[in-house]
């Protein structure tokens, strides 16, 4: 296995956009399907993933589901991690 910062998180966002699923993605970048939803949340905080990107990609979308949370006054999406959206600040509900 990979270690995540070895993956070139560039070229990961264009096969997700491409439409590759998640056990592909995973197999691709010699990764575990967390390690690639981590990747994925990165790429969403980063801003190079949208929520709209999100809500076409099936497979990808369930994981990120899982390690997210979507506010429900602004819609972004927030890490699990987070007990407060990143954008406006308020408690996860
Ligand atoms: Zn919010």
């Amino acid at each position: 296995m990979k270690k995540t910062s070895e993956v070139d998180i560039k070229a990961l966002r264009s096969d997700i956009l491409a439409g590759l699923d998640a056990p592909t993605l995973a197999e691709k970048y010699g990764i575990s399907e967390t390690a690639l939803g981590k990747l994925i949340v990165q790429l969403i905080e980063n801003g190079d993933l949208g929520h709209e990107d999100l809500a076409t990609l099936y497979s990808v979308s369930q994981i990120v589901h899982a390690l997210t949370w979507e506010c429900p006054d602004c819609h972004k999406v927030v890490p699990a991690a987070y007990e407060e959206c990143t954008e406006c600040g308020n408690r996860r509900k």
